[in-house]
This record gives C-alpha cells, sequence and structure tokens, in this order.
C-alpha cells in the first residue's frame, strides 16, 4: 500500500487546478474530485479544467499593472494557469487573453497525465478529512455550500456580491475631503460634501449610465439593504439623498456647513491605503462607474481599484475564517482557495489556488505553512483577505492598493510619476516574491515555451520534497 502523504482538492477550476499541480510538485499524492460533467453549474458549458466562463483575459500585463505583478510571480512560481495561459495567448494588445478552449485543454492534460493525481468526476457533498484545499468557486454546488455552512456558521458565507467601488487613498482629495462620524460618533469615516448643483451633476451622471446585463440564471433579486445605488437613483431623485448620501449629522467639523448630500467612505485594509464608498453597491460597467465616481467632489482624479459589481457568488467571511497562509483558523487541515477564499477573477482564483495548494502538500509533509513577502501581490492579497474589515466584507481582486506604496520622491528627490511608482512597486515585489520562491526551493523550472507539446505536462514532479531547502520553523516567507 502507498504510504506517501495524500491530499484532497475540491473542484478543478481555476484555483483547483493551480492547487493540484503545485501539491503535486511538492511530492504529495492529490485526490481532486471535479462535479462536472456528473452535475454541473449554471455558467460553465464543458467537463474540462479551468474552464474561463465569462471573458478570456487574465487581466492586464507590463510593470506598471497590479495584475501584471501577480502574474509575473506566477509565472516565477511556475503556476499552472498562468504557465499555460502564456502558451494559449492570443493578441489583445496589454492584456494577457487566451483561447479559452487552448487553456482549459491543456490545464486538462497536464493534470490528468500528472502521476501523482488522481481526478474522481464526482459532485463532494461532505467536506474531506486531511489536509484538503476547498475550491469550489462562485458556484459551489448547494449541497456542498450546506456542508460548508453547517461546519463554519450561515454567517460566515456570502451567496452574493453586491460590492461598491474601492479607491486609492493617494487619489482622494483630502482638500475636500473630511473626518467625521454620523452625529457624533467616532470620526473613522471620510465624507464627501456635495451641494446642491454637484448632487444635481451626480444625479445626471448616474441616469446616463449603463448597468451590466445579468445572466438569466441570475436575474438580480435585491435585498432592500443592498440595492444598487443606479437602483435607488431610478426610484427618484431624492431617494439616495434620503439613503446612503443622507447629509444629517455630517456637518462640516470646522465650519459647520450641512450639506445636500454626503457620501461616506470607509476604510477597507489596516493601513488605510483603500477606502469603499459606503452604500454605493453597483452593476453599472465599469467605464460608467468611473464617470459617476468621478463627479463626486474630493474624487475628481479617483483611481478605483477594485470597481462595484452585482452577482451571484459563494464565498466565505475571509477576515474572520481564514489565516493569510489561507487555511481556516480553526482547523489547519482545510485550505481554501479561489472565490471561496474571497478573491475575485482567474488570475487571483489561480495563485490563491497555487498558494493553498502548496501549503496543503506542505502540511501533509509535516512542514509549516508559507507566507509570501507583504510587498509581492499575492501576499497583498492573501494578508487582505485575512485582516480585512470582516464586516461587509467584500472580494478582492490584485490592486496596487494591496501593497505597501513606493515613496513619492527617487533617492535624488526628484517627485515620480505614478507610472515610474508603479514599475518600482513591481520591481520591489517581483524581486521580493522571486527570493522568497528560492528560499524554499519553489522556483518554477524554465519557461514553457509558446509551441511546446500539450501532451507533455509542464508540471511534473521533479524532486522530492526533501530534497527541498529546510522550512523555517513558524510560518515561512518574508
Ligand atoms: C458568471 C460568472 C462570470 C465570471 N466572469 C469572470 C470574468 O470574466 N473574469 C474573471 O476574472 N472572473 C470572472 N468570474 C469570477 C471568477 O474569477 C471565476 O468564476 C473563476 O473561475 C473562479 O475560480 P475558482 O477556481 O474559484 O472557481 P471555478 O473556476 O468556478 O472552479 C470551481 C470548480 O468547482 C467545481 N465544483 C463546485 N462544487 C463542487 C462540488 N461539490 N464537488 C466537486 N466539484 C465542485 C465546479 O464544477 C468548478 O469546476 C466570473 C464568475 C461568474 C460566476
Amino acid at each position: 500500500m502507498d504510504s506517501r502523504p495524500r491530499i484532497t482538492v475540491v473542484g478543478a477550476g481555476m484555483a483547483g487546478s493551480d492547487a493540484a499541480l503545485a501539491a503535486a510538485r511538492q511530492g504529495v499524492d492529490v485526490d481532486l474530485v471535479e462535479m462536472r460533467p456528473v452535475r454541473t453549474t449554471p455558467a460553465h458549458a464543458t467537463d474540462r479544467f479551468a474552464e474561463m466562463v465569462c471573458s478570456n483575459s487574465l487581466g492586464g500585463t507590463g510593470e506598471t499593472n497590479a495584475k501584471g505583478l501577480l502574474q509575473a510571480e506566477m509565472r516565477a512560481a511556475g503556476g499552472a494557469i498562468v504557465t499555460h495561459a502564456d502558451a494559449s495567448r492570443v493578441p489583445a494588445g496589454g492584456a494577457l487573453a487566451v483561447d479559452r478552449s487552448v487553456l482549459a485543454e491543456r490545464v486538462t492534460a497536464a493534470v490528468e497525465a500528472h502521476p501523482r493525481i488522481t481526478v474522481r468526476r464526482e459532485e463532494l457533498t461532505t467536506l474531506p478529512d486531511g489536509p484538503a484545499v476547498l475550491a469550489t468557486g462562485p458556484l459551489t454546488s448547494d449541497t456542498f455550500a450546506a456542508a460548508i455552512a453547517e461546519r463554519l456558521g450561515e454567517d460566515f458565507l456570502g451567496f452574493y456580491d453586491a460590492a461598491a467601488p474601492i479607491v486609492d487613498v493617494d487619489s482622494i482629495d483630502m482638500d475636500v475631503a473630511y473626518r467625521k462620524g454620523r452625529y457624533d460618533q467616532a470620526a473613522d469615516y471620510l465624507n464627501l460634501p456635495l451641494r446642491e448643483a454637484d448632487y444635481a451633476r451626480f444625479l445626471e451622471a448616474i441616469g446616463e449610465a449603463r448597468s451590466h446585463t445579468p445572466h438569466d440564471w441570475e436575474k438580480l433579486e435585491f435585498f432592500e439593504g443592498c440595492m444598487p445605488i443606479e437602483e435607488l437613483a431610478r426610484r427618484g431623485p431624492e431617494t439616495p439623498r434620503f439613503g446612503p448620501m443622507k447629509p444629517v449629522g455630517l456637518e462640516h467639523p470646522e465650519t459647520g456647513e450641512r450639506f445636500h448630500a454626503v457620501v461616506q467612505l470607509r476604510q477597507e485594509d489596516a493601513a488605510g491605503r483603500m477606502w469603499s464608498l459606503v452604500g454605493f453597491q453597483t452593476g453599472l460597467k465599469w467605464g460608467d462607474q468611473k464617470t459617476v465616481v468621478t463627479t463626486l467632489p474630493g474624487l475628481e482624479n479617483a483611481d478605483v481599484v477594485r470597481y462595484g459589481v452585482m452577482h451571484r457568488n459563494t464565498y466565505l467571511n475571509a477576515p474572520r475564517l481564514l489565516e493569510a497562509h489561507l487555511a481556516l483558523r480553526n482547523d489547519a487541515d482545510l485550505f481554501v482557495a479561489g472565490v471561496l477564499a474571497g478573491t475575485e477573477g482567474y488570475l487571483e482564483s489561480s495563485a490563491t489556488g497555487w498558494l493553498a495548494g502548496t501549503n496543503a502538500a506542505r502540511r501533509a509533509l509535516g512542514l509549516d505553512p508559507l507566507l509570501p513577502p507583504e510587498t509581492s501581490m499575492l501576499g497583498g492579497l492573501v494578508r487582505f483577505l485575512s485582516g480585512a474589515n470582516p464586516d461587509g466584507f467584500q472580494p478582492m481582486n490584485a490592486n496596487w492598493g494591496l501593497v505597501p506604496n513606493a515613496p513619492k520622491k527617487d533617492d535624488a528627490g526628484r517627485r515620480m510619476a505614478k507610472k515610474d511608482r508603479r514599475a518600482w512597486m513591481f520591481a520591489r515585489g517581483l524581486e521580493a516574491f522571486t527570493g522568497f520562491l528560492g528560499a524554499h526551493g519553489l522556483a518554477a523550472a524554465p519557461a514553457v515555451p509558446n509551441d511546446a507539446p500539450q501532451d507533455a505536462p509542464q508540471d511534473a514532479p521533479k524532486d522530492a520534497p526533501h530534497d527541498r531547502a529546510p522550512a523555517p520553523a513558524g510560518v515561512g516567507g518574508d
């Protein structure tokens, strides 16, 4: 009987595929459980792994792009999705877009050909025993979602994304915004004052903005408490002013001026780099969201780091439940990745899959889990998941607000332009991440050429874990 350490990965989407291959690469055996085609989801169309259900893009590339940094990190780690995406690429300007069927074929072939991975096509309905990665995604089957809720509590599982836009703190005009809590509560909020003409401009912009059309299967039924701001505006010009834009109790603390309406901004991350617009959950198209947001006084130059979304989802309240290394706080065997862990996007799902798979394998091998450096995009993302404000937690994608800022001036004391600061953050993050990979024996094999044969899995195991550098005590990394 084979006594090799073994883990289970549930779900072979963006996160689960990366998790299974990353774990197998660590030298453990993997049971990968995927319910398609036995049972399918309302959005998937095939039985292939890593199927992209909507757009075919893993986001913008390049050294001024936050997703570009995460792609570069996953390339350095040999992450399965990015590696095979590079080999499935189609021309798309500055984005890493792929031929979705080629990507899915390549990933499926790599997983199925892997000698340490056993694929089981069945719907899992109970939580697995032993080290495991849960990666069942936004359309987790109902029975499995119920099993998760039973273990973690109903309140800890969200079934709906009703997210508001989030802006970078450096792009808020602090000469306009003022700190104050409603009435005399703690001054934790930033407030944007709207006079009558400002409010009229806002109403005009939102009236002209276009919404995403919901998929048939997710016809949106809004709860009164999380009505999209555009829907409130449609109900009547005064409705937002009596709802999330209510000015009562928010007079200016210095001048005492009462405003016609006020938009409150709430801090999203512990470092105060990202602020969300309270009550501004929205399903508007992203370009139109930007137009609406930038009509608000103080946000004329807003850098929107995460746009609002309204769609069906299944995700944990990560800040209450997850360690930054992606294990549950109350069960060190159970790791969570992808959308279920509170990320948003194909790329983010695959990257957290890579980390969760690596750490679940390390758990099976009796090694400590790893935490990527905080200046890397993956390190920033997982720290956000475990450290964000748990109240009203909404999934997050890669963005520059997740990592510490660049200095405003260069070594010679010259002010750095935004693109130069981002390039600086990109170089810093990638250097830290590759150092982290090197320290733990996790660096990728040489890059996959674009014409690599499809039947050759790029992630075949190379060396046994005991050949690797010893892990430091406690959570590794940094
Ligand atoms: C309709 C829709 C459109 C989206 N569009 C985009 C987009 O355009 N761009 C983008 O970046 N992100 C998009 N997302 C968000 C998200 O990034 C993707 O859904 C991404 O695929 C998430 O990766 P994942 O691994 O977490 O989940 P998935 O890729 O969905 O993988 C989860 C897998 O788990 C399986 N599964 C579920 N329950 C069970 C069970 N009980 N037992 C066994 N297997 C199970 C599913 O069949 C699936 O294969 C979209 C989400 C939705 C719902």
